[in-house]
This record gives C-alpha cells, sequence and structure tokens, in this order.
C-alpha cells in the first residue's frame, strides 16, 4: 500500500494524479445512477409510441433524411447529382420510413429529449434502441468516439457527464438548473466537464494545490445533490472516497497506482505533443513510471517468494473483497423480478413465506405434522442435532 501524494517529488504533479483519480471515482459513483435514469428514459419513449412490436429492420442512416447538417459527407460532382459518401453511402443504408412505424417515432421523441436538439447520430445503432438503453445513452454523449461502446462501464467520465447535461429527462434530478452558460456562472456539470478535459490534456500533468481543491469541491458537490445522489448508496461510496483522498487519510493499493500511472503515461505522451516546454518535466515524470512500475514487479515478487505472511493477508483480503462483490451483485442483480415487460419489482414486494412443516414418522408408520420450520438451518437440524425429519 501506499499514498498517492508520495508518488511524485513534485507536489503538484502529485495532485495531477489525484485529479485524475477523483474523475475515475466520480464517474463510478454516479454509474448506478445515471444507468438507472438511462432506463427510465427509454420506458418514457417506449410508453410515449405505445410500443407494442419491436423492430430490428432499420439502421440509423435509414431514419435520417440526406442530406443530414453535421452527419452526411456530401460529394459535389459536376454534371452529375451529388452523393452522399456517408452514411447514405449503399442502397440498404437509403432514407426510408420505418416499415413498422416504430423507429421514426422513437427518433423524434430522442430528438425532443435532447436539450440542443442535435443527437449524435454517429454513435448510435437504431437496431437496439429498444433491446439496449445504452443505445440512447450515445445519442447524447460527444458527436465522435462513442460508437464502440456498450455500457455504461465502458463509458468515459466525458461521455458520462454530456448524457446528464444534453438529456432533459435529468433536468428533474438534481436540484441545479443545468445549462452551460447562465448569470450565476456554468452549472456544475458543466464544471465537472471542463475540469476533466483540462486534466485529461494537460500540457505539463501539473495541477496547483487550489485548483485541485476546487476539483473535489466540484465533483463533492455533484455527488452529494440533495435531490437524488444524496440517497444513492454507490454517490455517497464515492463521495467518502473522496474526502479520504482530498485528505490523504487513505492509502491506494500499488495496483491502483500501477494503473493510473498507465493512463497518465498515455496522458503525457500525448503532452508531449502540445507542449514543448514540458518535455523535460514529463521526461522525468515517465522516468518515475519506469521506477515504480519495477517497484511494482519487485513487490510482487516479493510478495510470493519472500513474506508468505503478507501473501496470506492478501489473500484473505481477496476472499474478503469477493465476499463483498459477490454480495453487491446479488443485491444489485437478483433482488428484482420481471413480472411484465419493461416492469421489474422487488421480490420481497412478491416473497410468500411457505407453510413447511417437520413430519415426525412413528414406529408404526404414521406421519405426523409437527413443528413449523422457518430458517433454512431448521430444515437440516434439531436443536444441536442434525436432522433426518421429512417436511409438507
Ligand atoms: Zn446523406
Ligand atoms: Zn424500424
Amino acid at each position: 500500500m501506499t499514498s498517492l501524494g508520495s508518488v511524485f517529488t513534485d507536489q503538484e504533479v502529485n495532485n495531477w494524479l489525484k485529479a485524475r483519480l477523483a474523475i475515475n471515482i466520480t464517474s463510478t459513483g454516479l454509474h448506478k445512477f445515471i444507468d438507472r435514469e438511462v432506463k427510465n428514459v427509454q420506458e418514457d419513449i417506449l410508453k410515449s409510441i405505445s410500443l407494442t412490436a419491436t423492430c430490428t429492420n432499420c439502421c440509423t442512416a435509414n431514419l435520417l433524411k440526406c442530406p443530414t447538417p453535421g452527419i452526411c459527407k456530401i460529394q459535389r460532382q459536376k454534371g452529375s447529382p451529388s452523393i452522399c459518401n456517408y452514411p447514405h453511402d449503399t442502397a440498404m443504408h437509403q432514407p426510408k420510413p420505418c416499415p413498422n412505424s416504430i423507429c421514426d417515432d422513437i427518433r423524434d421523441e430522442i430528438i425532443k429529449k435532447h436539450r440542443y436538439k442535435r443527437p449524435s447520430w454517429k454513435n448510435t445503432s437504431a437496431e437496439q434502441w429498444t433491446s439496449n438503453h445504452w443505445e440512447l445513452a450515445k445519442c447524447f454523449m460527444p458527436r465522435d468516439g462513442y460508437a464502440g461502446v456498450s455500457n455504461i462501464q465502458g463509458t468515459d467520465f466525458n461521455g458520462v457527464i454530456s448524457v446528464m447535461m444534453n438529456c432533459s429527462h435529468f433536468d428533474g434530478t438534481m436540484s441545479f438548473i443545468i445549462a452551460s452558460q447562465q448569470p450565476s456562472g456554468p452549472c456544475l456539470l458543466t464544471k465537472a466537464r471542463e475540469i476533466s478535459n483540462s486534466i485529461r490534456h494537460s500540457p505539463t500533468c501539473k495541477v496547483q494545490a487550489t485548483d485541485l481543491n476546487e476539483i473535489f469541491k466540484t465533483m463533492l458537490a455533484i455527488l452529494e445533490d440533495s435531490r437524488v445522489l444524496a440517497h444513492d448508496t454507490d454517490a455517497q461510496d464515492a463521495a467518502s472516497k473522496l474526502k479520504q483522498l482530498q485528505n490523504e487519510s487513505t492509502d491506494i493499493s500499488l495496483t491502483d497506482v500501477y494503473q493510473l500511472l498507465k493512463e497518465s503515461q498515455e496522458a503525457s505522451e500525448q503532452a508531449c505533443q502540445v507542449s514543448a516546454e514540458a518535455k523535460v518535466e514529463i521526461k522525468t515524470l515517465m522516468d518515475k513510471i519506469r521506477e515504480l512500475e519495477n517497484k511494482f514487479d519487485n513487490s510482487q515478487t516479493c510478495v510470493k517468494n519472500v513474506n508468505p505472511e503478507m501473501e496470506d493477508t492478501i489473500y484473505a483480503q481477496k476472499v474478503l473483497e469477493l465476499r463483498r462483490r459477490l454480495i453487491k451483485h446479488y443485491t444489485d442483480n437478483t433482488q428484482y423480478v420481471s413480472v411484465m415487460q419493461n416492469h421489474d419489482i422487488s421480490l420481497m414486494e412478491i416473497y410468500a413465506t411457505p407453510a413447511i412443516h417437520r413430519v415426525d414418522t412413528k414406529k408404526d408408520g404414521k406421519r405426523k405434522k409437527s413443528e413449523p420450520v422457518f430458517t433454512y438451518k431448521d430444515h437440516f437440524r434439531k436443536g444441536k442435532m442434525s436432522c433426518c425429519a421429512r417436511w409438507s
């Protein structure tokens, strides 16, 4: 275990690493909330068009007129009609009405829900609009770079926060007005997106202490927003992690530092192209990364070969972590059942305790129902004895 504040000798580079980690933590803390709300958006859209069937015949290109500004790549030809090189480039990709009268209506509903009425059609596959809610979410992300994304876990912070900013459904989920420009300045989400962009494209890979404080303040204000997120356990876990990171009261595993450094290595390579002045600083940073990678490898060898006690401790921690993740997985995924299309309810709402009784078999072969059995354990034990009773 190591402290993130001691990875680099330069405090401002440490601040930059902390800022990157703070963004990652915030993004993860928002996942459950955003994913659920996008499912609600999908449900709203399907309800509003009174969907009674599904359609997988239409691709996105079929649903866009030609030319669609910002999408179509039109090639003008002297003396002959212009041709569209994208997306209406083949006979299968020509504009046409949905044969099932479904997809055109969904397209129109997506436009209605987009704050600026400019969905990112290049990202999305219309064939999956009724089956994969994340294909709808991608309509609200930046125009390029998200076509290959299939779920929120694979979506970066910029994409995730853009869904909140561009989909008007989220107006009702935050306590503030979502807008990039307003008299009081940009909203928290706009600020968070600007922070993420500036950290990702930082030419120096450094962050000043005052800026880092502002980053923590912004991310915490989002995660602790009183309307919904203050009551969301994942958002509150993330807020708690952010506070620990801010106060240096938490240790970060070497694995996390290693992963962060890998990301930083890529970012610093990009930074080389941006700023020639930063080259010396970045070289130092790269050397440090290599040094830490070696330390990481050595620490793994050390754990395996030199210190078996530490290996036992790590094994025990991994068992606990697996248990925690299994409980979370079951809590998140298996306590709901689908009772009809797009309608899940909690198992506890429909669960009825079964009437199970112990059956004693007498010497004459007669069977008599005795006390009820309520717990799983009591199925196999009677008092301290293991039990071969049969049940009715
Ligand atoms: Zn076109
Ligand atoms: Zn269709």
